[in-house]
């Protein structure tokens, strides 16, 4: 094993990268923006430059360097070509053979959600677990499934999309995905705010929300810690919806831990309290000891998880 890793988290408006050892130690890390145009075809290449700069200013060579981790948002396959990235502008892209030829380094690459589930298995809230289970709680949800340390990618890379476990099949609304009733439409920092609408129209409850108007996810679970009654009702309700979900996935799964990470979860310990009602509901006897606890890792989850795929190979 080389001495040194890079992980590359690709998003929508900018590419975080890191340079770490691969003993899981990171050294530096920056951003660069993502150049959308031209339907994304200078990404590559402009990752690419940051990382040679940085050998460059580090004295670092290919012979130091064991390879790049990128995520991607979108579906990665096992051999690394990318099926739509809505984000990126991207069409079907054989990004790691793109990446390898522009650096001539070995490069990798994994759908976002899935990396970042790596990257805490690795060195993050589930370290020393082989398998784990990340639900990433952002606009939408996201989610990646490791077992005995590898990704679990799936026949078209698309395994750990448990945003859309459909909950509630009388969903009137349609989620991004097209179908209705996914988990995602209740339990992302979107749907705490839908759901939290619904309330308020259907209640004739006093609630700082109400009064507030326009609020946000976070000022659901602020208000919900504060003491307010409807508040505490929205999120009790859409943890109940996610802990049932996550039982599910247990249930297939049977992983030591679940990380629940995003924006969302900076909310921190009430939704891991909130959770568990609906996930003893939900759970099989025999995985009624996984662990659920809040990821660490926070926004570098997924470089971390770039490193971690090179070197798990
Ligand atoms: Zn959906």
């Amino acid at each position: 094993m080389k001495p040194y890793g890079f992980g590359v988290d690709v998003g929508g408006t900018t590419c975080k990268i890191g340079l770490f050892e691969t003993n899981g130690t990171l050294l530096d890390k920056w951003e660069i923006p993502t150049n959308t145009e031209d339907n994304g075809k200078n990404i590559p290449k402009d990752i690419v430059d940051a990382i040679r700069k940085k050998m460059e200013e580090k004295g670092l060579t290919k012979t130091d360097v064991e390879g790049i981790g990128m995520g991607l948002p979108g579906a990665v396959s096992e051999d690394g070509v990318v099926n739509k990235c809505v984000n990126l502008g991207w069409g079907v892209v054989p990004i790691e053979a793109q990446m390898e030829e522009l650096s001539g380094l070995k490069v990798r690459a994994a759908n976002d959600a899935n990396i970042a589930a790596l990257g805490e298995a690795w060195m993050g809230a589930g370290k020393g677990c082989h398998s784990v289970v990340m639900v990433t709680l952002g606009t939408g949800i996201g989610g990646g499934i490791v077992l005995n340390n590898r990704i679990l990618t799936g026949f078209n890379g698309a395994a750990g999309e448990i945003g859309h476990i459909v909950v509630n099949e009388d969903e009137i609304l349609q989620c991004n995905c097209g179908n209705h009733g996914c988990i995602e439409q209740y339990a992302s920092a979107t749907g705490i705010v839908m759901m939290a609408h619904r309330h308020l129209d259907r209640s004739q409850k006093e609630s700082a929300l109400r009064e507030m108007g326009d609020f946000s996810a976070k000022d659901v679970f602020d208000q919900a810690k504060a003491g307010d009654e409807l508040a505490k009702e929205v999120v009790h309700q859409v943890c109940y919806l996610l802990g049932k979900m996550i039982a599910t996935v247990c249930n297939v799964v049977n992983p030591e831990v679940v990380l629940i990470g995003g924006g969302v979860s900076k909310a921190g310990q009430i939704i891991i309290d909130e959770i568990k009602e609906g996930f003893d509901v939900g759970i099989f006897h025999a995985c009624a000891n996984t662990k659920i606890t809040l990821a660490t890792l926070g926004n570098d989850a997924g470089i971390y998880g770039g490193v971690g795929l090179i070197i798990h190979e």
